[in-house]
Parts: structure tokens; sequence; C-alpha cells
């Protein structure tokens, strides 16, 4: 198995982050001073890959200095281990002993996540942000007590952690098929839908070992890839709550966007769009994940409805007119052929990275040609900004003051003229300094 060191100054949080890892809530042993553990080597498993999780957090001995001891972390993590967890407390910015590791750390060559830890207080987010200083690329914010953010940290150690050579998933890559969740309100036509990409493909079943999955998901081979749907009991056994209905289908929703990176929401064209439809697109906005439209049922389109589908769109999905779409019949296969490309533009903006150096020169330019509105005789001003994260993209702006609703929008809009981001949420968040 592939082996991951988890290395930091004590009380960072390391062990709180492997029982995080792990999935238990008890602590392996405090972060103590003087505690020695008699195990170190963990195993893990995420997204149905196991790895080797290595603790260094029992080093921390009293007999060895500070600097000592994180140093023996970072020459063990140099030689025994495949890829690097670098924890930092974002509440405390990085020390000099961080500085002292991460040269060490990147003379090794392996490749190296770097945790925010602690992430939890309002400033979070930006003193993650703070720790792009350190040149170790994304600081991934994460409060390891909450368990915010462990699930990106993961993904993001999956993507540099070498595949051990038996895991190896078929076509859908480093950290296996991309999940999809297939949402909308009852009779839209997510079972039909399901059906007909079920059968026109082949359903692989998947036995392969040390793969672990949900028997609610189901692997589809589509457009010569496996795409992992999430959650499809719901939409395979019909169950129909009378009462409560909208409760459970709604929890169900949340559950399938919990597990899946891209929701592919089925609006039914033969009805007026409605607030749940609203509403479902909504949650996944607010989940973050990549969304893409499928207009369904378009077999059953006349002229008419078509010129009032069209205005409803522009009315009511002005919140996701970045969101690729598609105009399918589940029931005849129309443009079904259509929804894999889709799916793949949205996962691609949903990843996009704008490098620190474009963006603010973007920023600074946009800023020049377009300055905030004057506030009680003060101009506020974006100083500059940084994309803090992916999946989807996080932005955070500096600012020398109070920058409104309308121009953060203002600067939405064009982050997505310049540099994409079809089919992703993205969010942006401004810190004042003072
Ligand atoms: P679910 O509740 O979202 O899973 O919806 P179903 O897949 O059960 O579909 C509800 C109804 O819509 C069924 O009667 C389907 O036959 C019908 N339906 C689904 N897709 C289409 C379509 O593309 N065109 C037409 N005309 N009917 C469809």
């Amino acid at each position: 198995l592939p082996v991951l060191a988890v290395v930091g100054r004590p009380n960072v949080g390391k062990s709180t982050l492997v029982n995080r890892i792990l999935g238990r809530r008890e602590a392996v042993v405090q972060d103590q001073p003087g505690v020695t553990r008699d195990r170190v080597t963990y195993e893990a498993n995420w997204a149905g890959r196991r790895f080797k999780l290595v603790d260094t957090g029992g080093w921390e001995q009293d007999v060895l200095g500070l600097d000592a001891s994180v140093a023996a972390q970072a020459e063990f993590a140099i030689q025994a281990a495949d890829a690097v967890v670098f924890v930092v407390d974002s509440k405390v910015g990085a020390t000099d002993t961080d500085e002292a590791v991460v040269k060490l750390l990147r003379r090794a060559g392996k490749p190296v996540v770097l945790c925010a830890n602690k992430v939890d207080g309002p400033t979070g987010e930006a003193d993650a942000a703070m720790l792009w200083n350190l040149g170790l690329g994304e600081p991934h914010p994460v409060s390891s007590l909450h368990g915010r953010g462990t699930g990106d940290l993961l993904d993001a150690i999956l993507d540099v952690l070498p595949e051990a050579p038996q895991q190896t998933f078929g076509a859908g890559g480093i950290g296996g098929p991309r999940r999809i969740a297939l949402i909308g309100r009852p009779n839209v036509g997510k079972s039909s839908m399901l059906n007909k990409v079920a059968k026109e493909d082949r359903v692989v079943v998947n036995e392969q070992a040390g793969t672990t999955r949900d028997p609610v998901d189901e692997l589809i081979e589509l457009g010569g890839k496996q795409w992992m749907f999430v959650d499809t009991a719901g939409i395979r056994r019909k169950v129909h709550l009378q009462e409560g209905a909208d409760y459970y289908a709604s929890l169900r929703t949340a559950a399938a966007l919990e597990k899946a990176e891209c929701a592919v929401v089925l609006i039914d064209v033969s009805e007026s769009i409605s607030v749940q439809d609203t509403r479902i697109i909504s949650m996944a906005v607010d989940a973050g994940r990549c969304v893409v439209i499928a207009y369904n049922k378009w077999d059953t389109l006349d002229d008419e409805r078509r010129f009032y589908l069209e205005r409803e769109i522009e009315r009511d999905l002005v919140q996701v007119q970045w969101a690729p779409r598609v105009n399918v019949s589940a029931r005849t296969g129309r443009h079904m052929e259509k929804l894999v490309p889709a799916i793949e533009t949205a996962l691609a903006g949903w990843e996009t990275r704008v490098p620190t150096g474009k963006l603010n020169s973007f920023l600074g330019e946009l800023v020049a040609a377009h300055p905030h509105p004057i506030r009680g005789g003060k101009q506020p001003r974006i100083l500059f900004g940084t994309q803090a994260g992916t999946k989807p993209p996080r932005f955070v702006l500096f600012a020398s003051g109070f920058i409104e609703a309308g121009y953060r929008r203002f600067i939405e809009r064009r982050l997505r003229e310049e540099f994409g981001f079809e089919g992703t949420p993205i969010q942006i968040s401004v810190r004042v300094r003072e």
C-alpha cells in the first residue's frame, strides 16, 4: 500500500486529523509531550482506495527538542512515505520551524499536501489563504475538530498519492470514477434516465478486490469512461410516501449531493418550472457541486410550451445561467449522448485553478477600469486576491474597505467571462484589511 505521512509541529492537530481520516471519534493518543505510541501506522480507506497512514505525532517526546522532533518526522516522511500531509495551524500561521520543514520536504521532492488546520473561526479562510506563502501550493482549509474540509483534503491527497498496483479502478483513473447524482423532483424522469443510461451502455458489475462501494451506487460505462451514479436506491426503488414525502425527498437529495461531485438536475419540460425545481438546484449550488441541467421529456414539447419554457428558464434559473444545458428525452433517447460532454465540461470548470499571478493582473486591470463606488468619502479597493481552493473554485479577496454585494457580483461575472468556470458555482469571500 502507498504510505502517507502526517507531519507537523506539536499541537497543530495531527492526531485529530488522523482520527478524522480513520473515521473514529476517540483520540488515538492525546497530543501530550512525552507520550510514546506503540503503533504509528494505520490502514485507511477513502473513496475506495486504501493506504497506510503514518502518524508522526507520537514522536513529540520531550527528550527531543521541538525542532529535532519535527525534523525527525520530516526525515521519516522523506525516506519512507510516498506522500506527505503537512499540517500547519492556520490560527498561528507559518512559523520558522514550519518553514524549515518545508525546505526539507521540497528538497526531497515527495508530493506534499498542505493542510491549513483549525479553520473554524470567522477569519479561517483568509488565515488559510495566507499559507500560500509557504510555496507548497494550495493550503487546504480544514477543521479536523469539526471535520470540515477533510473530504477535500483527502481528495487532494489521493490525487498525489501513487496508486497501489492492485487498486487500479478501470477507466476511472486516479481517485476512481467521477461521482454523479441524478436529482430532481418526483416524476421528472430520474429512474427513466438511469435506466436509459444503464441499458444503452454496459452496467459494470465490479467485484474487484480492494474496492469498497456502496450498494446504492451504480457503476456505469458511458462514453468510454466509468461513472459512479450515487445513491440510486431511491431512484430504482420507487417508494411513494404520502406523509412528509417532500421532506424525505430532500433528505435523499442532500445525501446524494453529499457523495457526488457533479449534480445532474432534471427538469420536466412538460410542466412549468416550480419552486421545488429551483430549491433542488439551490441545494446543489449550496453544496458546492458542479451542475448540469437536463431538460427532460423534450419529446412532449409543442411550440407554445417551448416558448413559455424559455421564458421560465430566463426568469427562474438566472442563478445557474452558467450551468451546461442538455435537452433530452429519457424516453426516446434524444440527445442523451450530450450528457457526458456536459458533465465533463462542468467537472473541468469545477476544478479550474487560476494562478495567483494571473488572477492579480486580472484584478488589477478590473479595479483600475471599474473602481468600487465611493462610500462615505472613501473608495474601498480590492488589493489582491488568491484562489483558495477548487471543487468548487473559492476565492479570497483582500480589500481596503467594505465591498458591496453588487460589486462582488460584478467581480464574479467578470471572473467567469475571463476564466470560464462553466458548470460550477464559485465562492468569493472578501477580507477587509485595516
Ligand atoms: P422519477 O420519479 O424522477 O424517477 O421519474 P420516472 O423516471 O419514474 O418518470 C416519471 C414519468 O415520466 C414516467 O411515466 C415516465 O415514463 C415519464 N418519462 C420519463 N422521461 C420521459 C421523457 O423523456 N419523455 C416522456 N414523454 N415521458 C418521460
